[in-house]
């Protein structure tokens, strides 16, 4: 049957809709409050059993609990246009951190002053302050962010106010459970929103927390002059930038806040929260233009289905990080062996190695003032030079016919080469002045100097770009790589990475003219075209003096630094799956005694929701039981060394309720409940009416707004 589209059958099929999901949500209460999962934060504290369910006699872990958070702009939601109601319905979800909660850390950080343009094309976007970005605590700009993380420009700023949610902001643990989220609100990524996602965090898991950020350098900046900076540093939070994000921040920034370099992340690659979000973009279709209403709660059902498809996963997630640490722990010492002709993991010295290399690059300078006004001077002055030459040229031609035409233009040329002497002239005057130079530099040796500095800075300027380009190349061969990365995105990715790479080919060109010059060896494009060499750059990029024959430096020796912190790391990521596989096989155990107990107990007044609960748990058995069975693959490997007994959770009192004796209660029919009912001889279709006055009253009470 062909229906037309009618706003009224819109509006009921949307209502039903509603009511549909406030059934399912209403059941599903009742299930928890029966299973006692319905105290505040029950989800965030117990959703990840491997991350979360910490049992007896443990051993403690320097970093305790790993997770991510970050923004997305792609769940948009557009603003309502003037005059327009905005649905009154709020939806309690309990991802969802409230817009004032939020705004509680709204003036924690001063927003950086940005620079004033001469000239601004368009008028300001808006009147109201702004708000400080989540890099803004950096003000020394010490750290690595404004490098690929430019300060949003006007453009992107017009297109936030279209919106009224311009995305959300995220905190996931590592095994991918979503912990919660807010809305950005007609901005990017501001301080305020990573504040009251970690201050959220810090107050539910406590110490030894390890977060992941992609400017994490620039965060932590700012979270040590917000409110959270004591609670921060008592609980001992540590972020750092995500594994493959670390790589498009510079070797200091590296050395402190990378995973590999850090002690306790193991080889978690902290990029969850790029992981959640490619399928959450689906929801962007729905929520564009839905009711703020109808868009949480599209968000709120998108998030509990991938937490469930997440908690099928995990015993996988644990299995195939257990392959690959253990990988890592038989591949290293060979490739280390390898590089440092047959010398044993012990007796190499990378920590002092990685040691010696942040001492050197803390103690680099800037760039000396008095070079860059060197350079600046002499620039000026060749380029005064050569437009003298060219006034001279042109003062000295003369026309032999008289054609007016042809004298007129001439007369113009000499106008020309003379208004440009003068202005030269007036620069280098104003130059002289303002650094008090008392005499005109000639080609002499601070000239030389000069010259020879100016080809130092066209080499780092090159070599700077050249960097960025590979930056940009590797960002995208990744995101071709990402599930959920559509066919139009993968055509529109490598065309784009069609041009890059002959950009690459200039650029790298550039760079090797300006090598050659300075009597450096040129790079190959091979030797650019992997990760690793990202870290080399900022090797290439000294020039004063002669690092790279100091053993830190060389290239057998940083490699094998490498191969050993991923060593170090493999062992750490064992001795953590070792308590995690352990905490879901007792969570397993625990998960369905309780479940099989609070059915038998319910089953006794209220036969219909046991029933439902029945099925909740067999949904769960039916997962867990493949949780078994690759827990046990788990426990069968070789390397495998944790302990294969179950544990006792931390606290837990009630592992010896009592299934028994509910179930000579509900013998002996001291339960009371429906059984009664039979007893009074009710015939089956009194049931099925009294059911049908039962739904009937129980949707009415639904109590749902729809108007
Ligand atoms: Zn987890
Ligand atoms: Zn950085």
């Amino acid at each position: 049957m062909f229906l037309s589209y009618s706003r009224s059958l819109w509006r009921g099929l949307t209502d039903v809709f509603d009511i549909y999901l406030k059934i399912l949500r209403r059941v599903q209460q009742m299930a928890d409050m029966e299973l006692g999962r319905l105290s505040d934060n029950y989800r965030m504290l117990h959703s990840c059993p491997p991350c979360q369910y910490k049992l007896e006699d443990e051993p403690l872990l320097e970093i305790e609990m790993i997770g991510s958070i970050d923004g997305n702009q792609s769940l948009r939601r557009a603003d309502l246009r003037a005059g327009a109601h905005e649905d009154p319905r709020q939806f309690r979800s309990s991802y969802l951190l409230s817009e004032d909660a939020v705004n509680v850390f709204q003036h924690d950080i001063k927003p950086r002053c940005k620079k004033s343009k001469v000239s601004a094309p368009l008028p300001p976007v808006s009147e109201e302050p702004e708000e400080a970005g989540a890099a803004d605590g950096d003000t020394e700009h010490t750290t690595c962010a404004d490098r690929w993380q430019a300060a949003a420009a006007d453009v992107v700023k017009r297109m936030w106010k279209i919106y009224r949610e311009s995305g959300i902001f995220l905190a996931a643990c590592r095994h991918g459970f979503v912990w919660i989220f807010c809305d950005m609100i007609k901005s990017g990524e501001l301080a305020k929103y990573g504040l009251a996602i970690l201050n959220e965090l810090l107050q539910l898991f406590g110490k030894n927390l390890g977060i992941g950020y992609d400017i994490a350098c620039a965060f932590m900046a700012t979270v040590r002059k917000s409110s959270l900076a004591a609670a921060a540093a008592e609980l001992r939070l540590r972020l750092c930038v995500p594994a493959f994000h670390g790589f498009a921040h510079n070797r200091p920034c590296q050395l402190s806040n990378h995973p590999l370099y850090i002690t306790g992340f193991g080889i978690e690659d902290l990029e969850t929260c790029e992981k959640v979000f490619a399928p959450s973009n689906g929801c962007a279709k729905l929520s564009r233009h839905a009711t703020r209403f109808h868009r949480h709660q599209s968000l709120d059902m998108h998030f509990t289905q991938w937490d469930e498809d997440k908690y099928a996963e995990l015993a996988t997630f644990l299995f195939n990080n257990y392959q690959q640490a253990q990988g890592l722990l038989n591949d290293m010492p060979t490739a280390i062996a390898a590089l440092q002709s047959g010398k044993a993991l012990e007796d190499t010295v990378y920590h002092e190695h990685l040691d010696a290399e942040r001492l050197y690059l803390a103690s680099r300078k800037k760039e000396p003032e008095s070079d860059v006004i060197a350079c600046e001077y002499v620039a000026l002055l060749i380029k005064y030079e050569a437009a003298g030459k060219l006034y001279h040229t042109a003062m000295a031609q003369t026309v032999p016919c008289k054609s007016d035409d042809l004298q007129l233009r001439l007369h113009k040329v000499k106008l020309d080469a003379f208004e440009q002497l003068e202005q030269l002239c007036t620069l280098v005057v104003a130059l002289e002045k303002l650094h008090d130079f008392q005499e005109r530099w000639t080609p002499s040796d601070k000239w030389k100097a000069a010259v020879a500095y100016m080809e130092v800075r066209e080499y780092q300027k090159a070599l700077d770009k050249l960097e960025g380009l590979v930056v940009q190349r590797l960002f995208e061969l990744t995101k071709m790589g990402l599930a959920g990365t559509g066919y139009k995105m993968r055509v529109h990715i490598n065309k784009a990475l069609k041009t890059r790479c002959k950009a690459i080919q200039t650029a790298l060109k550039k760079f090797n003219t300006a090598a050659c010059i300075l009597n450096r060896p040129p790079l190959e494009w091979k030797n650019i075209s992997t990760y690793g060499s990202l870290a080399e750059f900022s090797l290439l990029r000294e020039c004063r003096e002669d690092i790279r024959s100091l053993p830190w430096a060389e290239a057998t020796n940083r490699q094998a630094a490498i191969y050993h912190l991923k060593y170090e790391r493999a062992l750490e990521e064992r001795e953590r799956l070792n308590l995690e596989v352990r905490r879901l096989a007792t969570w397993v155990r625990d998960e369905e005694h309780d479940f099989t107990c609070n059915i038998t107990r319910v089953g006794l007044l209220r036969p219909h929701l046991a029933a439902e609960m029945g099925e909740i748990r067999d949904r769960r058995v039916h997962i867990n039981n493949e949780h078994r069975k690759c827990i046990a693959r788990i426990q069968a490997l070789p390397s495998f060394s944790g302990i294969s007994s179950l544990g006792t959770r931390i606290g837990r009192t009630n592992t010896d309720m009592d299934i028994d004796s509910l179930n000579d209660e509900a013998a002996d029919g001291t339960g009371g409940g429906d059984e009664e009912l039979d007893d009074d001889g009710l015939d089956e279709d009194d049931r099925v009416a009294d059911e049908l006055v039962n739904i009937t009253y129980f949707v009415e009470n639904l109590a749902i707004d729809l108007h």
